[in-house]
Order: C-alpha cells, then sequence, then structure tokens
C-alpha cells in the first residue's frame, strides 16, 4: 500500500499571555491510500488540534508531516451551507473560491449528487434538505475539489441519534465508493470502530499515541459492523484504553 501521509513526532504548545497549553506531545502515524482512520480520545485531548495543524490552518510546534504532495481537504459542518445559494451552487463554492470551475468540475459535482440520492434538490436550497441530507451535500462540497485525504472532525455530532447512525453509513459508503483516504476525530467509539479501518486512540492531554488498532470486520457497512460478534471487544479494548480514571 501506498503511504499518503506520514506523522512523526507532532507536538504543539499553546501559548497565551501567561500559560502554555501542551496539547500535543508526541504523535506520530502513517496513513496509506484508501484508509479509514478515527483518532478518539478523551474531550480536550488535542484531537481537532492535529486535524488543523493537517489542514494547514494551525502551526505545528516541533515535529514534521510528509504529505507526498497529496492534497488535503477538510469537511465542514453542514451548517456552513449558505441558505441563499442552491445545492450545486454550494458544492461548487470552494472551486469558485479557488477561481476555477470547469465543465469537468461540474459534471463530477452533478454526478456525485445524482448518485448519493440529492438528484432532485440540486436547483433547490438548503432549507429544504433534512439533516442528513445537508450532510451529503456538505461530504459532496468537499469532494468537488478533488482532495486525496478528508478530514472531519465530528461530522455527526450536531445530529441526533437516528440521523447520526445514517449518516455514518452514508459517510462510509460515499469515501469508500469514490475510493478516498480519510481522517475522521470522533469521541464516539462505537462510530469509530463501525466506520474505520485502523483507530488511533490518544491519551488524555498532553496527547501521545495509547494504541493503535486494525479492525477487521467482515461488512463495510457502519449499521451491518455493529451486529459482528467482535464488535464488542473491540469496544470493551478502546473503552478500557481511554479509561479516565487511571
Ligand atoms: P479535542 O478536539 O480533543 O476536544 P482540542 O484539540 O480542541 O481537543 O484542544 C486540545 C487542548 O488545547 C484543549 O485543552 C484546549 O483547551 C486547548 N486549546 C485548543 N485551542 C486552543 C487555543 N487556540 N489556544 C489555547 N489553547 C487551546
Ligand atoms: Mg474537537
Amino acid at each position: 500500500m501506498n503511504k499518503v501521509l506520514e506523522i512523526k513526532n507532532l507536538k504543539k504548545i499553546y501559548h497565551s499571555k501567561e500559560t502554555e497549553t501542551i496539547a500535543l506531545k508526541d504523535i506520530s502515524f502513517t496513513v496509506y491510500e484508501g484508509e479509514f482512520i478515527s483518532i478518539v480520545g478523551p474531550s480536550g485531548c488535542g484531537k481537532s488540534t492535529i486535524l488543523s495543524i493537517l489542514s494547514n490552518t494551525l502551526d505545528k510546534s516541533s515535529g514534521d508531516i510528509d504529505l507526498n504532495n497529496k492534497k488535503i481537504a477538510y469537511m465542514l459542518q453542514n451548517d456552513c451551507l449558505l441558505s441563499y445559494l442552491t445545492v450545486l451552487d454550494n458544492c461548487l463554492i470552494g472551486l469558485k473560491i479557488q477561481g476555477k470551475v470547469t465543465e469537468e468540475d461540474k459534471n463530477y459535482v452533478i454526478n456525485l449528487l445524482n448518485n448519493y440520492a440529492l438528484g432532485d434538490f440540486i436547483n433547490k436550497y438548503p432549507n429544504s434538505l433534512s439533516g442528513g441530507m445537508k450532510q451529503r451535500v456538505a461530504l459532496i462540497r468537499t469532494l468537488a475539489l478533488k482532495p486525496d485525504i478528508l478530514l472531519l472532525d465530528e461530522p455527526t455530532s450536531a445530529l441526533d441519534y437516528q440521523t447520526s447512525l445514517t449518516v455514518s453509513k452514508d459517510i462510509s459508503k460515499i469515501i469508500r465508493q469514490e475510493k478516498k483516504t480519510a481522517i475522521m476525530v470522533t469521541h464516539d467509539i462505537n462510530q469509530a470502530i463501525s466506520m474505520s479501518d485502523k483507530i488511533i486512540v490518544l491519551t488524555k492531554r498532553p496527547a501521545t499515541i495509547k494504541s493503535i488498532y486494525n479492525i477487521n470486520l467482515s461488512s463495510n457497512n457502519p449499521l451491518d459492523r455493529k451486529k459482528e460478534k467482535d464488535f464488542n471487544d473491540y469496544y470493551e479494548k478502546i473503552w478500557k484504553d481511554l479509561d479516565i480514571y487511571e
């Protein structure tokens, strides 16, 4: 498998006037092409910090990030859809900001919208979409940039439980079918196991890597994965790793 991202000894210290917060102490891992990776860890341990550094919106303090010339895109939350733009124009906004929307780009996006049950909504506005549909639009908007690696930060945390299950299934299916590499941050162990090939468990802050699990389940459908015999074993191991009282 091809390496698409290598992170070595990543460290991040936030400085303010009086205090220093060590968010990341020492984080190293490798991501291979086509992998779906989840990063789980206690609240405030530094998960979002990793994604901000990877997306270049935050400077690291030290360490190496080797992207092998791959393109990264951050999936924003669905509430970042613009209410006055159609679904299609929302999906094209990233490309517009970069100053280029070719006919090919447009067709690519229209195809994605058609393939993922949004064909009837191409010229509708976000207020006519359900929460789950909005999240699919947010994902297609990110795919429009043709990234090699997608970053997702708690993509279902604003949704109710039922919708969150559906959206997890949709995200997993779309990312696998489009053969993208993904790094998702979540506090939800069930979600991580049901969607990922590999799970990186972080310690509490300052974050280091507590453990890495390769998830070997036979289905790629999150809802079916939950029924598999080994699912609970993974859950219990990760839950133990996350033990906040240790
Ligand atoms: P997580 O996503 O795992 O909940 P974050 O990466 O958001 O955690 O934050 C990790 C730690 O860094 C937290 O203790 C948080 O308070 C601190 N932190 C985050 N952003 C800043 C900032 N801009 N300035 C100072 N401290 C920050
Ligand atoms: Mg966070």
